[in-house]
Protein backbone atom coordinates (compact mmCIF):
# COMPACT_ATOMS: atom_id res chain seq x y z
CA UNK A 1 0.00 0.00 0.00
CA UNK A 2 3.17 2.15 0.90
CA UNK A 3 4.94 1.99 -2.08
CA UNK A 4 1.82 2.26 -4.24
CA UNK A 5 1.37 5.48 -3.31
CA UNK A 6 4.83 6.66 -3.46
CA UNK A 7 5.45 7.30 -7.04
CA UNK A 8 8.34 9.35 -7.52
CA UNK A 9 9.67 9.78 -4.33
CA UNK A 10 13.56 8.82 -3.51
CA UNK A 11 14.89 7.57 -0.67
CA UNK A 12 14.78 10.53 1.40
CA UNK A 13 11.45 11.46 0.47
CA UNK A 14 10.57 7.59 2.13
CA UNK A 15 12.88 8.51 4.93
CA UNK A 16 11.01 11.84 5.89
CA UNK A 17 7.71 10.40 4.78
CA UNK A 18 8.54 7.24 7.38
CA UNK A 19 9.81 10.09 10.24
CA UNK A 20 6.81 11.76 9.95
CA UNK A 21 4.25 8.63 9.81
CA UNK A 22 5.76 8.57 13.33
CA UNK A 23 5.93 11.43 14.53
CA UNK A 24 1.84 11.45 13.44
CA UNK A 25 1.60 8.45 15.99
CA UNK A 26 3.14 9.68 18.45
CA UNK A 27 1.06 12.78 18.75
CA UNK A 28 -1.98 11.09 18.14
CA UNK A 29 -1.22 8.78 21.42
CA UNK A 30 0.21 11.62 23.33
CA UNK A 31 -1.02 14.90 22.06
CA UNK A 32 0.34 16.58 24.86
CA UNK A 33 4.10 15.92 24.46
CA UNK A 34 6.58 18.71 23.00
CA UNK A 35 8.03 16.64 20.46
CA UNK A 36 10.54 19.15 19.79
CA UNK A 37 12.24 19.09 23.21
CA UNK A 38 10.97 15.85 25.23
CA UNK A 39 12.45 13.07 25.91
CA UNK A 40 10.20 10.14 24.47
CA UNK A 41 10.02 7.34 27.24
CA UNK A 42 11.12 3.86 25.24
CA UNK A 43 7.39 2.25 26.70
CA UNK A 44 5.68 4.64 24.41
CA UNK A 45 7.90 4.15 21.75
CA UNK A 46 7.94 0.70 21.73
CA UNK A 47 3.72 0.46 21.99
CA UNK A 48 3.70 3.52 19.33
CA UNK A 49 1.98 1.69 15.68
CA UNK A 50 2.14 3.90 12.59
CA UNK A 51 -1.61 3.82 11.56
CA UNK A 52 -2.89 4.39 7.52
CA UNK A 53 -4.49 7.31 8.80
CA UNK A 54 -0.98 8.58 10.26
CA UNK A 55 1.01 7.72 7.18
CA UNK A 56 -2.07 9.52 4.49
CA UNK A 57 -1.20 12.58 7.01
CA UNK A 58 2.16 12.60 6.79
CA UNK A 59 1.86 12.08 2.92
CA UNK A 60 -0.15 15.08 2.24
CA UNK A 61 2.88 17.26 3.39
CA UNK A 62 5.57 15.40 1.53
CA UNK A 63 6.29 15.93 -2.15
CA UNK A 64 7.88 13.74 -4.04
CA UNK A 65 11.58 15.39 -5.08
CA UNK A 66 11.40 14.31 -8.45
CA UNK A 67 8.28 16.38 -9.42
CA UNK A 68 9.63 19.70 -7.82
CA UNK A 69 11.82 20.65 -10.79
CA UNK A 70 11.70 20.77 -14.99
CA UNK A 71 15.21 20.74 -15.78
CA UNK A 72 16.57 23.04 -18.64
CA UNK A 73 19.39 21.94 -19.91
CA UNK A 74 21.78 22.95 -22.92
CA UNK A 75 23.33 19.91 -24.10
CA UNK A 76 26.57 19.77 -25.58
CA UNK A 77 25.89 17.07 -28.22
CA UNK A 78 27.08 18.03 -32.12
CA UNK A 79 25.76 17.01 -35.37
CA UNK A 80 29.55 15.37 -35.54
CA UNK A 81 28.76 13.64 -32.33
CA UNK A 82 25.85 11.52 -34.44
CA UNK A 83 27.45 8.64 -37.37
CA UNK A 84 25.79 8.34 -40.24
CA UNK A 85 22.40 9.10 -40.72
CA UNK A 86 22.69 12.38 -43.07
CA UNK A 87 19.22 12.38 -44.17
CA UNK A 88 17.96 12.37 -40.58
CA UNK A 89 19.97 14.96 -40.14
CA UNK A 90 18.90 17.21 -42.87
CA UNK A 91 15.34 16.83 -42.14
CA UNK A 92 15.87 18.06 -38.70
CA UNK A 93 18.25 20.71 -39.67
CA UNK A 94 15.38 21.87 -42.34
CA UNK A 95 12.29 21.51 -39.89
CA UNK A 96 13.69 22.56 -36.75
CA UNK A 97 16.80 24.58 -36.94
CA UNK A 98 16.09 26.69 -39.73
CA UNK A 99 12.72 28.16 -38.20
CA UNK A 100 14.72 29.15 -35.33
CA UNK A 101 17.64 30.83 -37.15
CA UNK A 102 16.01 32.28 -40.00
CA UNK A 103 12.28 33.41 -39.25
CA UNK A 104 12.42 35.69 -41.93
CA UNK A 105 12.62 33.78 -44.62
CA UNK A 106 9.71 31.20 -43.11
CA UNK A 107 8.04 34.56 -42.62
CA UNK A 108 8.63 36.19 -46.11
CA UNK A 109 8.00 32.86 -48.16
CA UNK A 110 4.97 32.08 -46.09
CA UNK A 111 5.96 28.67 -44.58
CA UNK A 112 4.46 27.23 -41.81
CA UNK A 113 7.08 26.34 -38.60
CA UNK A 114 6.80 22.80 -37.42
CA UNK A 115 5.58 22.88 -34.11
CA UNK A 116 6.13 19.52 -33.52
CA UNK A 117 8.50 16.22 -35.29
CA UNK A 118 8.00 12.91 -33.86
CA UNK A 119 10.95 10.43 -34.61
CA UNK A 120 10.42 7.13 -34.88
CA UNK A 121 12.49 3.96 -35.07
CA UNK A 122 14.14 0.78 -32.62
CA UNK A 123 15.61 2.33 -29.34
CA UNK A 124 19.56 2.65 -29.49
CA UNK A 125 19.50 4.40 -33.02
CA UNK A 126 20.71 7.71 -31.62
CA UNK A 127 17.16 9.80 -31.30
CA UNK A 128 18.07 11.66 -27.91
CA UNK A 129 21.23 12.49 -29.56
CA UNK A 130 19.51 13.57 -32.72
CA UNK A 131 17.49 15.86 -30.30
CA UNK A 132 20.26 16.70 -28.40
CA UNK A 133 22.46 18.22 -31.42
CA UNK A 134 19.94 19.58 -32.79
CA UNK A 135 18.78 22.11 -29.84
CA UNK A 136 22.30 22.56 -29.71
CA UNK A 137 22.79 23.65 -32.84
CA UNK A 138 19.97 25.69 -32.81
CA UNK A 139 21.15 26.92 -29.68
CA UNK A 140 18.08 26.01 -28.21
CA UNK A 141 17.20 25.06 -23.93
CA UNK A 142 16.43 21.26 -23.85
CA UNK A 143 13.63 19.97 -22.03
CA UNK A 144 13.63 16.20 -21.55
CA UNK A 145 10.81 14.16 -20.24
CA UNK A 146 10.53 10.29 -20.61
CA UNK A 147 6.87 9.48 -21.61
CA UNK A 148 7.06 6.96 -18.00
CA UNK A 149 8.28 9.80 -15.90
CA UNK A 150 5.54 12.12 -16.77
CA UNK A 151 3.25 9.24 -15.54
CA UNK A 152 4.92 8.42 -12.26
CA UNK A 153 6.67 11.38 -11.38
CA UNK A 154 3.10 13.93 -11.48
CA UNK A 155 0.85 11.27 -10.02
CA UNK A 156 -2.92 12.37 -10.31
CA UNK A 157 -0.77 15.55 -11.64
CA UNK A 158 0.06 14.36 -15.09
CA UNK A 159 -1.67 17.15 -16.94
CA UNK A 160 -0.46 20.14 -14.40
CA UNK A 161 3.13 18.36 -15.11
CA UNK A 162 2.84 18.64 -19.30
CA UNK A 163 1.09 22.61 -18.61
CA UNK A 164 4.29 23.34 -16.88
CA UNK A 165 6.46 21.89 -19.05
CA UNK A 166 5.46 24.16 -22.10
CA UNK A 167 5.34 27.00 -19.47
CA UNK A 168 8.79 26.35 -18.91
CA UNK A 169 10.06 26.16 -22.27
CA UNK A 170 7.99 29.12 -23.00
CA UNK A 171 9.99 31.04 -20.38
CA UNK A 172 13.26 29.55 -21.77
CA UNK A 173 12.45 29.92 -25.58
CA UNK A 174 14.11 28.93 -27.46
CA UNK A 175 13.08 25.67 -26.45
CA UNK A 176 13.02 22.21 -27.46
CA UNK A 177 11.01 19.80 -25.55
CA UNK A 178 11.84 16.43 -25.79
CA UNK A 179 9.24 14.03 -25.19
CA UNK A 180 11.07 10.62 -25.09
CA UNK A 181 8.95 7.27 -25.37
CA UNK A 182 5.49 8.92 -26.04
CA UNK A 183 3.49 5.93 -27.09
CA UNK A 184 3.53 5.24 -23.08
CA UNK A 185 1.26 8.08 -22.41
CA UNK A 186 -0.09 8.81 -25.78
CA UNK A 187 -0.57 5.00 -27.35
CA UNK A 188 -4.02 4.12 -28.69
CA UNK A 189 -6.44 3.28 -25.68
CA UNK A 190 -5.63 0.15 -23.84
CA UNK A 191 -1.77 0.33 -24.81
CA UNK A 192 -0.68 3.01 -22.58
CA UNK A 193 0.78 1.79 -19.20
CA UNK A 194 -1.61 1.36 -16.48
CA UNK A 195 -4.01 3.21 -18.16
CA UNK A 196 -7.21 4.46 -15.66
CA UNK A 197 -7.91 7.14 -18.36
CA UNK A 198 -4.37 9.61 -17.56
CA UNK A 199 -3.34 8.74 -20.39
CA UNK A 200 -6.54 10.44 -22.55
CA UNK A 201 -6.29 13.32 -19.77
CA UNK A 202 -2.32 13.97 -20.29
CA UNK A 203 -3.30 13.51 -24.64
CA UNK A 204 -5.95 15.74 -23.91
CA UNK A 205 -3.65 18.50 -22.61
CA UNK A 206 -0.87 18.17 -25.07
CA UNK A 207 -2.94 18.66 -27.76
CA UNK A 208 -4.14 21.81 -25.93
CA UNK A 209 -0.65 22.89 -25.28
CA UNK A 210 1.04 22.04 -28.84
CA UNK A 211 -2.84 23.85 -30.26
CA UNK A 212 -2.07 26.90 -28.21
CA UNK A 213 1.76 27.55 -29.28
CA UNK A 214 1.97 30.73 -31.45
CA UNK A 215 4.14 30.01 -34.74
CA UNK A 216 7.21 31.05 -34.76
CA UNK A 217 7.13 31.16 -30.58
CA UNK A 218 10.28 29.25 -30.72
CA UNK A 219 8.99 26.18 -28.73
CA UNK A 220 9.28 22.85 -30.95
CA UNK A 221 8.41 19.74 -29.60
CA UNK A 222 10.31 16.50 -30.91
CA UNK A 223 8.52 12.60 -29.32
CA UNK A 224 10.44 9.44 -30.26
CA UNK A 225 8.87 6.03 -30.22
CA UNK A 226 9.62 2.62 -31.23
CA UNK A 227 5.74 1.95 -32.29
CA UNK A 228 4.76 4.80 -34.59
CA UNK A 229 1.46 2.72 -35.12
CA UNK A 230 0.41 2.93 -31.60
CA UNK A 231 0.53 6.85 -31.74
CA UNK A 232 -3.03 8.58 -30.49
CA UNK A 233 -3.46 9.71 -34.33
CA UNK A 234 -5.06 13.35 -32.75
CA UNK A 235 -1.68 14.14 -32.12
CA UNK A 236 -0.34 13.79 -35.89
CA UNK A 237 -2.71 15.99 -37.41
CA UNK A 238 -1.31 18.89 -39.24
CA UNK A 239 -0.21 21.26 -37.48
CA UNK A 240 1.04 19.29 -33.98
CA UNK A 241 3.03 16.08 -34.23
CA UNK A 242 2.82 16.37 -38.05
CA UNK A 243 6.78 16.05 -39.49
CA UNK A 244 7.54 12.42 -39.15
CA UNK A 245 11.03 11.48 -38.69
CA UNK A 246 12.40 7.59 -39.56
CA UNK A 247 15.49 7.24 -37.69
CA UNK A 248 16.60 3.85 -39.16
CA UNK A 249 18.47 0.62 -38.25
CA UNK A 250 22.06 1.82 -39.00
CA UNK A 251 23.41 -0.26 -42.72
CA UNK A 252 27.38 -0.98 -43.25
CA UNK A 253 28.57 2.51 -44.09
CA UNK A 254 26.12 4.16 -41.44
CA UNK A 255 27.82 1.32 -39.01
CA UNK A 256 31.63 2.51 -39.73
CA UNK A 257 30.65 6.51 -39.23
CA UNK A 258 29.31 5.32 -36.04
CA UNK A 259 32.21 2.93 -35.19
CA UNK A 260 34.25 6.55 -36.33
CA UNK A 261 32.31 8.77 -33.91
CA UNK A 262 33.08 6.45 -30.86
CA UNK A 263 36.75 6.36 -31.78
CA UNK A 264 38.08 8.92 -32.70
CA UNK A 265 39.75 9.82 -29.46
CA UNK A 266 40.97 6.29 -29.15
CA UNK A 267 44.44 4.36 -29.41
CA UNK A 268 43.83 2.19 -32.09
CA UNK A 269 46.63 -0.79 -33.12
CA UNK A 270 46.61 -0.49 -37.59
CA UNK A 271 45.23 -3.74 -37.35
CA UNK A 272 41.88 -2.49 -36.45
CA UNK A 273 40.13 -1.48 -39.74
CA UNK A 274 36.81 -0.35 -39.61
CA UNK A 275 35.47 -1.02 -42.44
CA UNK A 276 35.99 -4.80 -40.98
CA UNK A 277 33.77 -3.78 -37.36
CA UNK A 278 30.97 -2.27 -40.13
CA UNK A 279 31.05 -5.23 -42.20
CA UNK A 280 31.11 -7.68 -38.45
CA UNK A 281 28.30 -6.04 -36.97
CA UNK A 282 24.94 -6.55 -38.99
CA UNK A 283 22.32 -5.98 -36.40
CA UNK A 284 24.25 -3.29 -34.52
CA UNK A 285 22.49 -0.25 -33.83
CA UNK A 286 24.54 3.20 -32.59
CA UNK A 287 24.22 1.85 -28.67
CA UNK A 288 25.51 -1.43 -29.33
CA UNK A 289 28.56 0.04 -31.34
CA UNK A 290 29.14 2.25 -28.18
CA UNK A 291 29.28 -0.95 -25.77
CA UNK A 292 31.45 -2.79 -28.15
CA UNK A 293 34.16 0.18 -28.15
CA UNK A 294 33.67 0.37 -24.74
CA UNK A 295 34.27 -3.43 -24.02
CA UNK A 296 37.00 -3.10 -26.08
CA UNK A 297 38.59 -0.50 -24.51
CA UNK A 298 38.20 -2.31 -21.21
CA UNK A 299 39.76 -4.94 -22.69
CA UNK A 300 42.68 -3.00 -23.44
CA UNK A 301 42.61 -1.57 -19.97
CA UNK A 302 42.64 -5.04 -18.68
CA UNK A 303 45.51 -6.21 -20.52
CA UNK A 304 47.39 -3.30 -19.90
CA UNK A 305 47.19 -3.05 -16.39
CA UNK A 306 47.89 -6.29 -15.77
CA UNK A 307 50.98 -6.65 -17.54
CA UNK A 308 52.83 -3.18 -16.69
CA UNK A 309 54.43 -2.61 -13.49
CA UNK A 310 52.33 0.32 -11.82
CA UNK A 311 55.92 2.14 -10.94
CA UNK A 312 56.30 2.10 -14.92
CA UNK A 313 53.14 3.16 -16.44
CA UNK A 314 53.67 6.18 -17.17
CA UNK A 315 56.54 6.09 -19.25
CA UNK A 316 54.70 3.16 -20.93
CA UNK A 317 50.89 4.48 -21.27
CA UNK A 318 51.84 5.83 -24.88
CA UNK A 319 51.82 2.13 -26.28
CA UNK A 320 48.80 0.98 -25.28
CA UNK A 321 46.42 0.21 -27.69
CA UNK A 322 42.82 -1.33 -28.60
CA UNK A 323 43.54 -4.47 -30.90
CA UNK A 324 41.88 -6.23 -33.00
CA UNK A 325 41.57 -9.14 -30.79
CA UNK A 326 39.85 -6.47 -28.38
CA UNK A 327 37.09 -5.76 -30.59
CA UNK A 328 36.71 -9.71 -31.08
CA UNK A 329 36.57 -10.23 -27.60
CA UNK A 330 34.14 -7.09 -27.29
CA UNK A 331 32.01 -8.44 -30.70
CA UNK A 332 31.31 -11.81 -28.61
CA UNK A 333 30.37 -10.13 -25.20
CA UNK A 334 27.91 -7.41 -26.59
CA UNK A 335 24.88 -8.98 -28.95
CA UNK A 336 23.36 -6.98 -31.96
CA UNK A 337 20.31 -5.67 -30.04
CA UNK A 338 18.19 -5.56 -33.45
CA UNK A 339 17.96 -9.65 -34.42
CA UNK A 340 16.66 -10.00 -38.88
CA UNK A 341 13.24 -10.88 -36.88
CA UNK A 342 12.88 -7.62 -34.88
CA UNK A 343 13.98 -5.96 -38.24
CA UNK A 344 11.72 -7.19 -40.30
CA UNK A 345 8.76 -6.56 -38.16
CA UNK A 346 9.86 -2.54 -37.71
CA UNK A 347 10.04 -2.40 -41.33
CA UNK A 348 6.44 -3.85 -41.73
CA UNK A 349 5.17 -1.51 -38.84
CA UNK A 350 7.18 1.44 -40.61
CA UNK A 351 5.69 0.84 -43.91
CA UNK A 352 2.41 0.41 -42.40
CA UNK A 353 2.80 3.68 -40.91
CA UNK A 354 4.02 5.74 -43.88
CA UNK A 355 0.76 4.41 -45.63
CA UNK A 356 -1.37 5.63 -43.50
CA UNK A 357 0.28 8.98 -43.04
P1 LIG B 1 17.49 6.29 -28.77
O1 LIG B 1 17.05 7.63 -28.23
O2 LIG B 1 17.17 6.13 -30.23
O3 LIG B 1 17.00 5.13 -27.97
P2 LIG B 1 20.10 7.23 -28.05
O4 LIG B 1 20.21 8.45 -28.84
O5 LIG B 1 19.75 7.39 -26.59
O6 LIG B 1 19.08 6.21 -28.71
O7 LIG B 1 21.45 6.40 -28.17
C1 LIG B 1 22.12 5.84 -27.04
C2 LIG B 1 23.62 5.96 -27.20
O8 LIG B 1 24.03 5.18 -28.33
C3 LIG B 1 24.08 7.37 -27.52
O9 LIG B 1 24.34 8.09 -26.35
C4 LIG B 1 25.32 7.14 -28.36
O10 LIG B 1 26.43 6.94 -27.55
C5 LIG B 1 25.02 5.86 -29.09
N1 LIG B 1 24.48 6.12 -30.45
C6 LIG B 1 23.26 5.80 -30.92
N2 LIG B 1 23.12 6.17 -32.20
C7 LIG B 1 24.28 6.77 -32.56
C8 LIG B 1 24.77 7.37 -33.77
N3 LIG B 1 24.03 7.43 -34.87
N4 LIG B 1 26.03 7.88 -33.75
C9 LIG B 1 26.79 7.82 -32.64
N5 LIG B 1 26.39 7.26 -31.50
C10 LIG B 1 25.17 6.72 -31.43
Amino acid sequence: HYAANTHGFVGADLESLARESAMNALRRIRPELDLESEEIDADVLESLQVSEGDFKEALKGIQPSAMREVFVEVPDVTWNDVGGLGDTKERLRETIQWPLDYPQVFETLDMEAAKGVLMYGPPGTGKTLLAKAVANEAESNFISIKGPELLNKYVGESEKGVREVFEKARSNAPTVIFFDEIDSIAGERGQRQGDSGVGERVVSQLLTELDGLEELEDVVVIATTNRPDLIDSALLRPGRLDRHVHVPVPDEDGRKKIFEVHTRDKPLADAVDLDWLASETEGYVGADIEAVTREASMAASREFINSVDPEEMDDTIGNVRISKEHFEHALEEINPSVTPETRERYEEIEEEFQQAE
